[in-house]
């Protein structure tokens, strides 16, 4: 069957780069994994093996021939797409596992949907586009290092498991991957993460210019104390600025502090 580019469709066929997904998986026997886009089931037929239930969401219903032969008691595959995929019935789960190797395009999408749906998975196990992994692991004072990279980080301790050469999967993408494992922070900061998110949007909206610049809206004698406390320049731009140094912002900054 032709793999369809309009929904990222390169199947993983290396054995070696399949077990070390299925290694870094750390399930119980009672867990519940969702699996996003099985394709022709390299990963199904692994993880049918491991947790309580796996669930399969895949929107392709032409590949139904292939990963019929997967489903069971245990399995289910639902066609659909998971960015419409109504996830708070999984709520009750006490432990999810989410696997995927994904459609790049709609990589941050699926996690921000995920996060929305607040199903707050135990651990999950992603292959993702080499350089979104390099954004999502940026550390301060690289050029990676943006809104994304703290706002996931608040919900998820992240590491790379490994990166995967093209060659892995066939058709083979134009872009490196990597496997990266994202698993449940346990002591997330006290702040209120809509307030959060929206100081790091606003303080990445243009990365070039300093942070005072992007946070015109917001109280800056308050943030200037703040960075005075850890001695960073008020000149700083957000990239330079730690995740410490952000939440102490966002717990003490807001629109309508003016
Ligand atoms: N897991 C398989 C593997 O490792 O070989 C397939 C990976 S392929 C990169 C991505 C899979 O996700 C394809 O089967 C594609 O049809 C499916 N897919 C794309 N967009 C999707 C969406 N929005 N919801 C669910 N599945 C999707």
């Amino acid at each position: 069957m032709k793999a369809k580019k309009k929904f990222g469709q390169n199947f993983l066929i290396d054995n070696f780069y399949i077990n070390s997904i299925i290694e870094a998986i750390d399930v119980f026997s009672t867990d519940l994994i969702i699996e996003i886009g099985p394709g022709h089931g390299a990963l199904t037929k692994r993880l049918k093996e491991k947790g309580k239930k796996l669930i399969a969401y895949e929107v392709d219903v032409d590949l139904k021939p292939i990963l019929n032969k997967y489903e069971d008691e245990k399995t289910e595959i639902i066609y659909q797409d998971f960015l419409t995929a109504d996830l708070s019935i999984y709520k009750k789960a006490k432990n999810i596992t989410i696997v995927g190797n994904l459609p790049y395009y709609i990589t941050t999408p699926i996690i921000e949907h995920i996060i929305k749906e607040e199903i707050n998975p135990k651990e999950m196990i992603m292959m993702v586009q080499k350089e979104v992994a390099d954004r999502f692991l940026a550390e301060v004072h690289t050029k990676e290092y943006g809104y994304f990279t703290l706002f996931l980080r608040y919900f998820f301790d992240i590491t790379r498991v490994i990166n995967v050469p093209s060659s892995a999967f066939n058709p083979m993408p134009k872009v490196e991957s990597t496997v990266i494992k994202l698993q449940r922070r346990e002591n997330r900061p006290d702040i209120d993460i809509k307030q959060y998110e929206e100081v790091l949007k606003s303080s990445f909206s243009q990365k070039r210019k300093q942070l005072k610049n992007n946070l015109s809206g917001y109280d800056w004698d308050k943030v200037k104390e703040i960075l005075a406390s850890y001695n960073i320049n008020e000149k700083a731009r957000a990239e330079e600025i730690p995740e410490e140094v952000f939440i102490e912002i966002a717990k003490v900054i807001n629109k309508d502090s003016l």
